[in-house]
């Protein structure tokens, strides 16, 4: 198992363009397994708990370079946790959260870096912004001056063909690039954070600049 986890991370690194960021996402993943990655060279992990990720962290303490990504759904009582164990937010799903993560950066004096989560087409089992929400919300996101907004996150909706996943991934760039053009003081659009194990080269060839892999590097979650 662990010589494979070395081996996926290899060929699937070698059919990456340089300038994406392969993120490994350790959900129920042992930290064995986590250490294994990371001899393989992986420095940036993501979690979708935080108390699951707590643990990790803590005997994981030796590795100090890995950068941790938070990707689940979160609620406002765990915010405060979720700034203080993650740099990177890649799950910020509304103005809300935005508005109380502001707040804890300030407080805590950090300045996390986090993508907007956005809904390209809707889906009722996603949270997110849907696009015309989040063209709204900008004005009021550009003032939160305590997070680095990088760009935006997106899954695309399950059952779609890949033509579709690939137009999924298509216009979540162009909105990145519509956002962009907007000149927003402090709002960035230089991070795309899409694909996950089955949908990651159609994200690649999309132009994704992070792509969140977990099954196809550790294998079966469940
Ligand atoms: C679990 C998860 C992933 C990784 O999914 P795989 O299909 O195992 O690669 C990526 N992004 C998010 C937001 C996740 O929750």
């Amino acid at each position: 198992m662990n010589s494979s986890i070395s081996e996926r991370i290899v060929s699937i690194r070698s059919s990456l363009p340089t300038s994406v960021k392969l993120i490994a996402v350790s959900k129920q993943v042992p930290v064995e397994a986590i250490r294994f990655a990371y001899s393989a060279g992986i420095r940036d992990f993501a979690e979708s708990r935080i108390q699951e990720a707590a643990s990790k962290q803590a005997e994981l303490h030796d590795l100090p370079d890995i950068t941790w990504h938070f990707i689940g759904h979160l609620q406002s009582n765990k915010a405060k946790k979720a700034i203080e164990q993650f740099p990177w937010i890649h799950s910020v799903d509304n103005l809300k959260l935005a508005q109380r993560l502001d707040q804890l950066a300030q407080q805590l004096r950090v300045s996390p870096q986090v993508c907007l989560q956005v809904k390209i087409l809707p889906d009722p089992n996603k949270s997110g912004w849907s696009v015309p929400e989040l063209l709204a919300d900008l004005p009021t996101l550009d003032q939160y001056k305590n997070l680095q907004i990088q760009g935006l996150m997106t899954i695309p909706p399950s059952g779609l063909n890949n033509p579709e996943i690939l137009n999924v991934f298509n216009l979540n760039r162009e909105l990145a690039k519509k956002i962009q053009e907007q000149n927003w003081s402090h709002i960035k659009m230089q991070q795309l954070s899409m694909g996950m194990s089955g949908d990651y080269e159609l994200a690649v060839q999309a132009g994704a600049t992070m792509v969140r892999l977990g099954t196809i590097l550790f294998g079966d979650r469940s």
